[in-house]
């Protein structure tokens, strides 16, 4: 990871130490990762973080939070808080015109598929498991890379305004291989959804997970273990895609955040 976001706090209370941490800038839609004494218990918005036992813990800014993020240390019975402040990201806005009108908006008989999609998707970011894997540096998914689609951008399609682009799109050619960003378990492994076509999700502990899309070949299946750098499939355009490309997605349980904020 960029050592350059490294900020550590360190504070003096009541002739305790407290040390905490917090690997990543506090901008909307990153993910921030820390490390704290293993029997401190953290609190982010009220809501208690799973801290491993090397003291590892994560969490996510949301994409247009505006007020600041207040961390709870609880160690030894004695309570600290830090407000941090969230700055904003600019987010952009691109018009895609001249698409095929059933691209822009679902045909009224695929909604039962998307949603039955969307299940399983959500399903596979709500594992909460014990791993780690989020606390290693990321690495990029394709050896030579364009980016072409950032994070929090709004696409207009033929005219109407679509949610934001929560990826990170690469131009890439059809079957151009796709390595694992970081070690993590596959957690859904689909050739065929109606919108991400083949579809890869990885869990890499605490609610982290990354997901990949529009593959033409899924070589994971769930539940198996993968290593930063194995190839997992092939770039594609499968499921509503404009054309061959790699699109990336980063979150914190169901939150959706940048996956810059983890690759350099
Ligand atoms: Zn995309």
């Amino acid at each position: 990871m960029n050592k350059l976001f490294v900020l550590i706090f360190i504070f003096f209370f009541h002739s305790n130490l407290y040390a905490i941490e917090l690997n990543g800038n506090f901008n909307q839609g990153n993910l921030i990762r820390g490390k704290t004494d293993t029997k401190s218990k953290i609190f982010m918005d009220g809501k208690e973080l799973k801290v491993s036992k090397e003291g590892f813990f994560v969490f996510g800014i949301s994409k247009d939070r505006k007020n600041d993020i207040l961390i709870k240390i609880i160690e030894k019975g004695t309570t600290k808080e830090i407000i941090k402040k969230v700055y904003k990201k600019k987010y952009s806005i691109q018009r895609i015109d001249g698409l095929p009108k059933k691209q822009v908006t679902p045909p009224k008989e695929v909604y039962e598929r998307i949603k039955a999609d969307n299940k399983i998707i959500s399903e596979a970011r709500l594992v909460n498991t014990d791993l780690t894997f989020f606390n290693k540096d990321f690495i990029l998914p394709l050896k030579n890379s364009i980016i072409t689609g950032v994070y929090g951008s709004q696409r207009i399609l033929n005219g109407i305004p679509k949610s934001p682009h929560y990826g990170l799109d690469f131009a890439a050619k059809e079957g151009t291989k796709i390595i694992a960003m970081l070690d993590g378990v596959v957690t859904m492994a689909q050739k065929d959804l109606y919108y991400t076509g083949g579809t890869i999700i990885f869990d890499h502990g605490h609610g982290v997970s990354t997901l990949y899309m529009h593959l033409k070949d899924v070589l994971v299946k769930k539940g198996q273990g993968i290593k930063q750098g194995d190839v997992i499939g092939t770039v594609g355009k499968t499921g509503r895609s404009t054309g061959p490309h790699l699109d990336i997605r980063l979150n914190w349980f169901n939150m959706k955040l940048d996956p810059k904020s983890v690759l350099n």
